[in-house]
């Protein structure tokens, strides 16, 4: 599957459009949703350039992971919360609506989240919640 190089996950990764950024590597980006399904609901991107899970070599997908679990684990620690929702979506069929692999980390019961890229959240408490989150990492 050819990948699409000017969808906005790679802009953000070329930093051609802004983002409230929490944790970046050599191989990773970490960056929060501006259509939050729950208060904290945080991004995971690999730099490699993957349209689904099925696109992405296992050694980049380790280091994913790995950000994935770090940042759940800043997201436990700072928004003190019990539960992390980990979601991913593989192709339009299943409702990916960004054609670049992304793992959304949502602190909150499942059975509470609003609506999936439903809503603009407050730019301003999603920036304060990044900050906050930021310093986690
Ligand atoms: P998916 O449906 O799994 O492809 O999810 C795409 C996610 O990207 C949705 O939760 C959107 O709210 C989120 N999103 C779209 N545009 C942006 C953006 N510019 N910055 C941060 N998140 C975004």
């Amino acid at each position: 599957m050819s990948y699409d190089n000017d969808n906005i996950f790679a802009k953000i990764l070329r930093d051609e459009i802004p983002s409230f950024k929490v944790y970046e590597d050599d191989y990773t980006l970490a960056f929060m949703d501006i259509m939050p399904q729950a208060d904290g609901h945080t991004l995971v991107i690999p730099k490699f350039q993957a349209e689904t899970l099925l696109d992405i070599p296992a050694d980049e997908l380790t280091h994913t992971m790995t950000t994935v679990q770090k940042v759940m684990s800043a997201l436990k620690s700072t928004l003190g919360v019990e539960g992390v929702v980990l979601l991913q979506l593989n192709g339009t069929a299943a409702g990916q609506t960004v054609p670049h692999l992304h793992f959304h980390l949502i602190p909150e019961h499942l059975t509470k989240l609003s609506g999936h890229g439903a809503a603009m959240g407050d730019m301003e408490k999603i920036k304060a919640l990044a900050e906050k989150i930021s310093e986690a990492l």
